[in-house]
Formats: C-alpha cells, sequence, structure tokens
C-alpha cells in the first residue's frame, strides 16, 4: 500500500540538505592524555553557510577545531568531512580533502615578508604562485602594498588578513577559524566577519569559533554554545542570543 504523504514528510523532502554536510562532529568526544575534555559534542556545518561555536574560556572550542582539523584525534563518536568518515585521518589529509584552519595566533611566518607567507601556500599545486598572489592582492589590497614587509611587522588586522589570505590560497571547500577577533578592534573585527560572510556566499562551509559572540552572531547561519566540553545550545543565531550571557556567567546548562 502507498504510504500516505503528510504535509511533514513533504516539508521534509523540500527542507533535506542535497548534500552532507561539509562538517559533522557526531557525540565526539576528545581528551588530552587521561583527560576528557570533549563530552560528546555534536554539530554540523551544512555547505556554504558559517557555523559559530561560542563559549567561554577553556569550554573545549579549540578541541573541536583539532578534532575538526585532524590535530587531535576523537577518543570517541565519528567525525565527517562531506559526508565522508575521517576519524584519525591526517591532517594532511584533510587539507588535500579542502579542510584548512586558521589557528589561534594566526599562524603566520613573522619573519618573511607577505609575499613570501603567500607563496608557502601555493603546495597545492592548482595554480601557478603568482596568480595566488594576484588573488589575494585582488580581495586585500592592503597586502599588495604590503607585499615587501615583514609579516611580523603588519598591524594585527592585516595579520588577519594576511592569515585569511593564506588559507585562501589553498582553496579551502571548509575553513576553521579561531578566534579571529582576539586583540584587535570592533571595526576590524566587523570588517573581518563582513569577509567570512562573504566566502560562504562564495560556496566555503566556515566554522568559527569564538568566545565574544555578536559579530560572529550577525553574519553565522547556525551557532552553537559550548560550556565544559558540552554543547549546552544550538540552533539559529537569533535562538541562541538570550544564552550567550548566561553561558559567560555560567548559569547556562
Ligand atoms: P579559549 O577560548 O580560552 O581558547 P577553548 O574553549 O578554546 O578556550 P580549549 O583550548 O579547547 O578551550 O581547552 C579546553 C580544555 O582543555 C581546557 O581545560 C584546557 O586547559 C585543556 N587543554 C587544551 N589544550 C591542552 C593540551 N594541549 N594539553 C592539556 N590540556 C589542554
Amino acid at each position: 500500500m502507498m504510504a500516505k504523504r503528510t504535509k511533514t514528510t513533504t516539508a521534509d523532502a523540500v527542507l533535506a540538505p542535497a548534500v552532507p554536510p561539509a562538517l559533522e562532529l557526531l557525540d565526539v568526544t576528545a581528551a588530552y592524555g587521561r583527560i576528557e575534555v570533549l563530552h560528546g559534542v555534536t554539530l554540523a556545518v551544512q555547505p556554504g553557510t558559517v557555523f559559530a561555536l561560542l563559549g567561554p574560556n577553556g569550554a573545549g572550542k579549540s578541541t573541536a577545531l583539532k578534532v575538526a582539523s585532524g590535530r587531535l584525534v576523537p577518543t570517541g563518536g565519528c567525525l565527517h568531512v562531506a559526508g565522508t568518515h575521517v576519524n584519525g585521518a591526517k591532517p594532511h589529509r584533510l587539507a588535500r580533502a579542502g579542510v584548512c584552519s586558521i589557528p589561534e595566533g594566526r599562524g603566520i611566518f613573522p619573519n618573511l615578508t607577505v609575499a613570501e607567507n603567500l607563496r608557502m601556500m601555493t603546495f597545492r599545486g592548482d595554480l601557478p604562485a603568482d596568480a595566488v598572489t594576484e588573488q589575494a592582492y585582488e580581495r586585500f589590497p592592503v597586502l599588495g602594498e604590503r607585499r615587501t614587509q615583514l609579516a611580523g611587522t603588519l598591524s594585527g588586522g592585516e595579520q588577519q588578513m594576511l592569515a585569511m589570505a593564506r588559507a585562501l590560497a589553498t582553496d579551502p571547500s571548509l575553513l576553521l577559524l579561531d578566534e579571529i577577533s582576539m586583540g584587535l578592534a570592533p571595526m576590524i573585527v566587523g570588517k573581518l566577519y563582513e569577509l567570512v560572510g562573504q566566502l560562504a556566499s562564495e560556496g566555503i562551509s566556515i566554522l568559527v569559533v569564538e568566545q565574544f559572540a555578536r559579530t560572529a552572531l550577525a553574519i553565522a547561519d547556525a551557532a552553537a554554545i559550548m560550556v565544559g566540553g558540552r554543547i549546552v545550545r544550538t540552533g539559529k543565531p537569533q535562538d541562541v542570543t538570550d544564552d550567550v550571557s548566561a553561558a559567560y556567567l555560567g548559569a547556562a546548562s
């Protein structure tokens, strides 16, 4: 007998994503030595969207990014990248699959010039180095103006732009961003997040970790709050906003 099509199943069929999430953590646990710091984390970054993972100091946000980039093997649960189970895959394998992270501290080489920092990122080999640097200067004109300057002497905002330009040079499908606002003036942070939103509209999937939430939430498509190694809230940005301050005060559960 033919199954009755209810309103719900029709809506589900329409709303169901045609492609798997760019990144999925399913009940992931992770530890440093014997100390477990992620206690069953589940989240999904849909393709071409920004997911903001928020939470106070020591919540486990960076650890979740380490798991997602292959730098820390989960002790339990599943890690999927674009629908493929990748638990235990080495960072270089995930990088080849399009996963690119900008670590806290930006990961640039302070004693190399802007141009040298960019050229180092052309290892994936699809584009000639000159094309990669020219694309970076087009997106970030200030980097073009400062191409011969040592990266360590750039302003904080310029260094973050360089870090993003380096990441984009690898033509990533999934970007993992750790506290890009750190130490930067609110106006610069706003500009960087504008760019993050633009990258998502170009099809890049983005997981961004932040302690201070407002700017990230403004451009995010989905968000979660992590406290003590657990996701305590997840949903649309407007659904978690009210819980953000509670989380920082240790009241969310
Ligand atoms: P922050 O916003 O301060 O960077 P976070 O939410 O990113 O914090 P994590 O850096 O993931 O938190 O840290 C989660 C817990 O794991 C903390 O208790 C931290 O002390 C611990 N931790 C992080 N890195 C290590 C490590 N390499 N060895 C041992 N413990 C660690």
